[in-house]
């Protein structure tokens, strides 16, 4: 049995087919980021017109992709699929309402049931793409460009928030930082292309929080010392090594990242760890929490790169074990933008 699955809940309008063992046979997405890019930032307006726009091509490029996986010469058709699931929150509000209202139409028409996804489930799923015997309990980092979460996953759907960013999340970090260099939008693999060939030690950017003895993270205090060293190094007339300033201010988010994920694995015992969100794609930080952490005899498991940032397998497998578990949604469900795990 087929289910596909809609993500829509930021820029990127995304639709996967999965079949019940978990064979991923279509993963198409569309990304707006080239029509948000000189605005430096996602405009919710825009991203909601502009899923409108390509949702219905989409979901054809993926019941074609998905018939080409199972070698067939006709499209998948609608009937074919066993359930339609969709990402309900959180996002922006008029994002997610355009995947959930397609979502409900088309699996109305095509007598299927709706599954409801919440997005940050999503990003903890896309860890079963490449480890699917990954069981609770486990810690869970979800680094995101909307949230930065420690995680202790009990069960699975038992989720106990350690916590949270008390401002910016990490992956709006990178975002703000590429930003004030002027280097361009989203900043997180502009600022990882750069560090490649950088000293992590040149800048000695600021730690906060890193021996608060709880779960909080904060960014923004960082944020600012990155701006501030920028205005100090031009009024002197010095030229700032972009490299160094990458992979010093990586350091800085990384090492608050690896001490708190570390604490929170002792604490609870937990011997497994995985990471979720767009900054997961960074390889700095896979290598840093793969390294320091299997050395102290923790199993990292780590999502593909490309299922690091929004995209609709994750949300698909998420929908595939609902629907194993006949946990369908009614019609009448609303997207819901302040979702949480
Ligand atoms: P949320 O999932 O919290 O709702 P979102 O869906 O907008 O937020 P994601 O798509 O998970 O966020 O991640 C996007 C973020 O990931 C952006 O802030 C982007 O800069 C960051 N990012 C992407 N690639 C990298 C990388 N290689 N290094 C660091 N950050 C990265
Ligand atoms: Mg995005
Ligand atoms: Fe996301």
């Amino acid at each position: 049995s087929l289910v596909m699955a809609i993500e829509s809940s930021c820029d990127e309008t995304a639709v996967a087919i999965i079949d019940a063992a978990g064979r991923m046979l279509a993963n198409q997405v569309s990304t707006q980021i080239d029509f948000h890019a000189r605005f430096g930032g996602v405009v919710p307006e825009i991203a909601s017109r502009k899923h409108v726009e390509v949702i219905v091509g989409v979901v054809d490029a993926a019941l074609e992709e998905a018939a080409a996986s199972l070698g067939l010469a006709d499209s998948v058709a609608p009937g074919e699929l066993a359930a339609v699931g969709v990402t309900q929150g959180p996002g922006l509000v008029g994002a997610l309402v355009v995947g959930v209202a397609f979502a409900k139409g088309f699996a109305f028409a095509a007598g299927k049931p709706l599954i409801a996804v919440n997005h940050l489930e999503g990003h903890l799923y896309a860890n079963l793409l490449t480890t699917p015997d990954l069981e609770p309990p486990f810690i869970f980092t979800l680094v995101s460009g909307g949230h930065t979460m420690l995680v202790h996953v009990r069960a699975w759907g038992d989720y106990e928030v350690l916590g949270e960013t008390l401002d910016d999340a990490v992956g709006e970090a990178f975002d703000k930082v590429a930003k004030a260099l002027g280097l361009g939008y989203p900043g997180g693999p502009i600022i990882s292309r750069l560090a490649e060939d950088g000293d992590s030690k040149a800048i000695d950017f600021p730690r906060a929080m890193m021996h608060s003895h709880d779960y909080r993270f904060s960014l923004s205090g960082l944020k600012t010392a990155v701006v501030t060293y920028i205005e100090q190094e031009a009024a002197a007339g010095r030229t700032i090594h972009l490299p160094d300033l990458a992979a010093s201010f990586e350091a800085a988010v990384f090492d608050v990242q690896f001490k708190k994920a570390w604490d929170a694995l002792k604490q609870t015992g937990a011997k497994e760890y995985c990471l979720g969100g767009g900054v997961a794609a960074n390889p700095h930080l896979r290598e840093l929490l793969v390294r320091k952490l299997s050395r102290r005899g923790v199993r990292v498991t780590l999502p593909p790169q490309h299922a690091c940032t929004d995209n609709a397998a994750m949300i698909a497998e998420v929908a595939r074990r609902k629907y194993r578990e006949g946990d369908y949604a009614a019609f009448d469900m609303d997207a819901d933008p302040n979702m949480t795990l």
